[in-house]
């Protein structure tokens, strides 16, 4: 891995590891005060690299979704089928994970959603559930 994988960015460092302690956070530009997702190293919007995380409360609604039934990577095969959502946080910007817990037929777009975590491979990701 180099420096310029997204995974070695400090501010996805930090997203994850605010995911790892339970709290959904998203980026959002000092400078220009907009909110992006996902974290990256500077604003869409102006370029400002001066960007905070602030935390969200975790509610919002599906904004698009689709169900996967590929079990096309072992970490998620055994999951198959699944739902990989974008969800529009009450709070804060369109983020993207998956609704868990429920039949993939029970998402429906504008379905509240409640923040949720779980562990893929030694990384605490953030989920959804319904309601
Ligand atoms: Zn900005």
């Amino acid at each position: 891995m180099s420096a310029s994988d997204p995974l070695h960015w400090p501010i996805v460092s930090e997203y994850l590891e605010h995911a790892a302690d339970g709290r959904l956070v998203f980026p959002v530009c000092a400078d220009c005060g907009e909110s992006h997702f996902p974290p990256r190293v500077a604003c869409p919007h102006c370029l400002s690299a001066d960007v905070d995380l602030r935390e969200s409360a975790g509610t919002g609604i599906v904004y698009s979704y689709t169900v996967v039934h590929v079990d096309y990577h072992p970490t998620w095969g055994e999951r198959t089928p699944y739902c990989n959502a974008l969800v529009e946080l009450d709070d804060g910007p369109i983020v993207f994970g998956n609704v868990v817990d429920c039949d993939p037929d029970q998402v429906s777009v504008g379905a509240p959603v409640t923040v949720d975590f779980t562990d893929v491979v030694g990384t605490t990701l953030p989920v959804f559930v319904l309601g």
